[in-house]
């Protein structure tokens, strides 16, 4: 006979492997089902997240940003170092420790916790039977009352871009985290959040960085005021972006990748010695469900589900990037608790309006709630309130007085509506904002809180007070 859980998880990461450990603080018997192999060739939990995704490409970014400072940004405060030398080879490896340390974090987490961890690929069958097919190729069935599908993205393909990873020339966004020299230039398929970021990773390590973007608005989920501020500084720091740019074939040679575009000028051909293709995620939904389990999926493959992740099957939930929302870490996280509360039977509930969003360029790009745009295109009076770091103490100390505060107010009832920042620890200072927003308090809330000095959040309390025209340190327009 099957062996009966009261959950299953198929899926590791941040959404299956958070549901799994409340799952189990709950009091349920729990297993996750994860068939992730590792660098090493080791079964890994953690996911795109923890293995390929948010924590390798911040290591790296922190690395890379670490060396540019040290190398360009430092004589400005009277520090001259010589014969910086970048070693390659350490920065991966300690991106490779800081991957192995929080993944096997994990599974000690689900040992301490009493979480089963089922080696292999799981498939939900009719009646919540899951069908697990270990890394040995032996096929096990397991019966849950409830199943919770977690089973994540994997990055888009274009046919005029094929991405070889083993190769190296074209890659996705798991090649370019793991480049063994410094490309000396590399094209970038995409402005979104990954061409960005990895762009910025190698363009601080010496790469000639050339970006083509399909459409004509850069960052359109941006607030397009931010957006703007963006890539004039990422202009400024020498990537080479190219809006509206579509590219329609390349070609490996000996020298690299030869790329063909075109935009409104007409058709154009460059050379670059690596590529990055970043042109979004989809859902890994391909084997996640035998047809007979009567799983609903809607569009662009991703599972059906409710506001609280319910499927269109009782007892079966779906979270993380497998369903609709932004694919963000966090937003998987809490849907994961979400759900295994409701299991539990606790009222299981998340406020998507206060999911913030972050770009770990330098400068940081973070944001929650509404953009101005959108509060036009939906007809909602709002007030801005705003502040440039360029009149913050702190942000002057740091050099790094580039970029501003944005909040944006409803006219009547002063309710704060959306936080927009560009500007040092954007993805530390957004916080304060997603928290007055979960409680929904007022600009003036945030004014009349004590700010203490000198701190980059005292360009959150100014804006807060600009909403009002009293800011204190800028002259009130
Ligand atoms: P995943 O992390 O994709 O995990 C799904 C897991 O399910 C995988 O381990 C997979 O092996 C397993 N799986 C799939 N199918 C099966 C199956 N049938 N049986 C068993 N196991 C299966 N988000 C942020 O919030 N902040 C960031 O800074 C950030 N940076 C990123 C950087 C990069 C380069 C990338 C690629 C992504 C980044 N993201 C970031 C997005 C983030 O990684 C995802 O939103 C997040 O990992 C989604 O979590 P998930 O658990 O839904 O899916
Ligand atoms: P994205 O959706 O952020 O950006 C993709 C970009 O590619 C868009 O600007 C799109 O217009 C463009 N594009 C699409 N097709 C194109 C084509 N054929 N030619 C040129 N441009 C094209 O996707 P991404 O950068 O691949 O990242 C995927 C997701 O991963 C993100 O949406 C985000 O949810 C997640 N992520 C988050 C973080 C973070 O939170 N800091 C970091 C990395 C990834």
């Amino acid at each position: 006979m099957a062996k009966t859980y009261d959950v299953v998880v198929i899926g590791g990461g941040p959404a299956g492997y958070v549901a799994a450990i409340r799952c189990a603080q709950l009091g349920l018997e729990t297993a996750c089902v994860e068939k992730w192999i590792n660098f090493k060739g080791d079964p890994a939990l953690g996911g795109t997240c923890l293995n390929v995704g948010c924590i390798p490409s911040k290591t790296l970014l922190e690395s890379s940003e670490q060396y540019h400072h040290i190398k360009d940004g430092i004589a400005n405060h009277g520090i001259h170092v010589e014969g910086v030398r970048l070693d390659l080879d350490q920065m991966m490896a300690r991106k490779e420790d800081i991957v192995l340390q929080l993944t096997n974090g994990i599974s000690a987490l689900f040992k301490a916790n009493g979480v089963e961890w089922l080696q292999g690929h799981g498939k939900l069958l009719a009646n919540r039977q899951v069908e697990i097919t270990g890394h040995d190729g032996v096929v096990d069935v397991v019966s849950a009352d409830n199943v919770i599908i977690a089973t994540g993205s994997r990055p888009i393909d274009i046919g005029a871009a094929p991405v070889d990873n083993a190769e190296g020339l074209i890659v996705d966004s798991t090649g370019a985290l793991d480049f063994r020299q410094v490309p000396a230039t590399l094209g970038v398929i995409g402005a979104g959040v990954i061409g960005l970021e990895l762009g910025s990773v190698w363009s601080r390590l010496g790469s000639k960085v050339i970006v083509l973007e399909a459409v004509e608005d850069f960052l359109s989920l941006v607030d397009q005021q931010i957006a703007r501020d963006a890539l004039r500084q990422f202009r400024k720091q020498g990537m080479d972006i190219h809006m509206g740019a579509r590219v329609i074939a390349t070609r490996k040679t000996a020298n690299g990748v030869e790329v063909h575009f075109k935009d409104k000028d007409g058709d154009h051909e460059i050379m670059v010695e690596k590529l990055l293709v970043s042109v979004g995620r989809r859902p890994n939904t391909d084997d996640v469900a035998a047809p007979e389990s009567g799983l609903l999926f809607g569009e662009r493959g991703y599972i059906h589900v409710d506001e609280h992740c319910a499927t269109n099957l009782p007892g079966v939930y779906a979270v993380g990037d497998v369903v609709r929302g932004p694919m963000l870490a966090h937003k998987g996280s809490e849907e994961g608790v979400m759900v295994a509360e409701i299991i539990a039977g606790q009222p299981g509930h998340l406020n998507y309006d206060t999911i913030p969003w972050v770009i770990y360029t330098s400068p940081e790009i973070a944001w929650v709630g509404k953009t101005e745009q959108a509060l036009k295109a939906e007809g909602i009076p709002y007030k801005i309130g705003s502040f440039p770091f360029s009149a913050n103490g702190r942000a002057k100390a740091m050099d790094h007085a580039n970029g501003m505060v944005k909040l944006l107010a409803h006219a009547e009832t002063d309710t704060l509506l959306g936080c927009h920042i560009i500007g040092p620890f954007a993805s530390e200072l957004v916080q304060e904002a997603v928290l007055a927003m979960e409680f929904n308090a007022s600009s003036e809330d945030l004014a009349r809180t004590i700010h203490g000095h000198p701190t980059l959040y005292e360009a959150m309390h100014e804006a807060a007070l600009s909403v009002h025209g009293r800011a204190l340190h800028k002259i009130n327009t």
